[in-house]
């Protein structure tokens, strides 16, 4: 399954990434506005530069924003990039000089290890360049000048990004076979508590070499033949001790940590309703596409439990996250060492299942009894959607393309029913899906 490298376009609102994405991609495929926010297609475009071919992603074009939020919307950009892109460009404007918004992105960039390049845009002429100085305080090397409007510097920084690709198709891949999790929840729930519980299983044996290439913060360990690796263990334990009331909800760490990891523990606790930041580490976690177990803990503390209990304590978990019905929840106590180690057994089959490949014949034979069992549903357009073909384009977390004919809208909630199907005959449990349509014309 090849990929092509993906590129991801981030910066403040109106910086130009919709401008330098048609730039690069030398179409008119975004829709450039100068009012701010006005860019609400999907933009994923193919470049081919000297050999090399890659794709942009503007994410000023994607759905990630909330208006009422439009302060957040770089970081939500942050937040899909760091989760999906190789290589990420952040976007600043000559003209507006270094902002503080670009700075406390820039901050949560140094922190992932992924690449980017500062791309300082709107140097139309010689003045507006000299501004590139001011962003080398940004930490993140040297910036690139630009005027996507006027197209020059555009061939340098196509340059950068090839040296930068390279660079990274070059680097030897050590993380291939190391299960990575990270396990993320509010201050109290125990997250520490597992951690140890988890380490102090028998058959968990934590090695002694640190693991040179990350974080000492990290933990390795090996269990069934296996190695993994614990995300910023050492920080999840220094919160605890300096103190409890010092912990709080730092995003730009949870999203870092969140970004490193397969899969993601989110730890609430069983015996006190889910609430508000709950809510909001979910939702980082369902950006990143990260794969993810909710872990009820404290299961100790909930008193004559029978049968009907589990269930009753499923329900309310799965009212309170609707959008989390893939993943699996599982009820610990780390006090009591109750299903600690089913939470590494249950970490590595939804691994495994990230990782799934199904064969293009099981697709066709799928499609066919779906377009059966249910026509597609027609969304704004007048035309009724006539698809073509399904076939998966990548893993990790898995990605499908609907091929299907240009003119008509297919209904969200058809996409919905495929992707429940796909869950009923192939599994992908505890894992996101992506379903992407990709108009062709006849
Ligand atoms: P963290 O802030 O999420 O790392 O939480 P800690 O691991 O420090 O735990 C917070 C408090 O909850 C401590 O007093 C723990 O002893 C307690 N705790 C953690 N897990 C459990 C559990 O499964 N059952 C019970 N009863 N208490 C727990």
């Amino acid at each position: 399954m090849p990929q092509l490298p993906k590129i991801a376009l981030i910066g403040r609102a109106n910086t130009g990434k919709s401008t330098l994405f048609n730039r690069l991609t030398e179409q008119k495929k975004a829709i450039v506005s100068t009012i701010a926010g006005t860019t609400r297609d999907r933009n994923y475009g193919n470049v081919s530069w000297r050999g090399l071919n890659f794709t942009v992603i503007d994410t000023g074009g994607l759905d990630l924003v909330h208006d009422k939020n439009f302060e957040q919307d770089v970081f939500k950009q942050a937040n899909f990039a760091l989760a999906e892109a190789d290589l990420i460009l952040l976007v600043v404007s000559a003209k507006d000089g270094l902002m503080p918004q670009d700075k406390e992105v820039a901050q949560v960039l140094r922190k992932a290890k992924k690449p980017v390049i500062i791309v300082v845009n709107k140097a139309d002429n010689n003045y507006l360049k000299k501004q590139i100085e001011d962003f080398y305080r940004l930490g993140l090397g040297t910036p690139v000048a630009l005027s996507a409007l006027n197209g020059s510097g555009s061939g340098d920084l196509l340059d950068v990004i090839q040296t930068k690709l390279k660079k990274k198709a070059k680097a030897p891949k050590i993380d291939e076979k190391i299960i990575k999790i990270a396990i993320i929840g509010k201050p109290n729930v125990g997250k520490s508590s597992l951690v140890n519980a988890i380490l102090g299983e028998e058959r968990v044996i934590v090695s002694s070499v640190p693991y040179t290439t990350r974080d000492p913060q990290d933990t390795r360990f090996h269990y069934q033949k296996i190695d993994w690796l614990l995300i910023d263990t050492a920080g999840i334990r220094k919160q605890v001790k300096i103190n409890d009331r010092l912990e709080r909800l730092s995003v730009d760490k949870s999203i870092d940590t969140i970004a490193q990891a397969d899969v993601v523990l989110l730890v609430t606790e069983a015996d006190k309703p889910l609430g508000r930041q709950d809510q909001h580490l979910s939702e980082m976690i369902l950006d990143q596409k990260k794969s993810l177990i909710i872990v009820a803990n404290k299961w100790d503390l909930i008193g004559e439990k029978d049968e009907a209990t589990i269930n009753k304590f499923t329900a309310y978990y799965r009212r309170f996250f609707p959008y989390l019905a893939y993943a699996p929840i599982i009820f610990t106590s780390a006090l009591e060492s109750q299903r600690v180690k089913k939470i590494l057994d249950l970490a590595l089959e939804i691994y495994q299942e990230r990782f799934r490949e199904i064969t293009e014949n099981a697709l066709d034979k799928f499609l066919k009894t779906l377009l059966k069992k249910h026509a597609p549903a027609r969304g704004k357009g007048v035309h009724h959607p006539r698809i073509f073909g399904f076939k998966q384009t990548r893993t990790n977390p898995p990605e499908f393309e609907i091929v299907k004919d240009f003119a008509s809208d297919l209904h969200y909630s058809y996409l919905r029913f495929m992707e429940n199907q796909l869950r009923a005959k192939f599994g992908f449990s505890g894992t996101p899906i992506v379903i992407r349509a990709r108009r062709i014309k006849l």
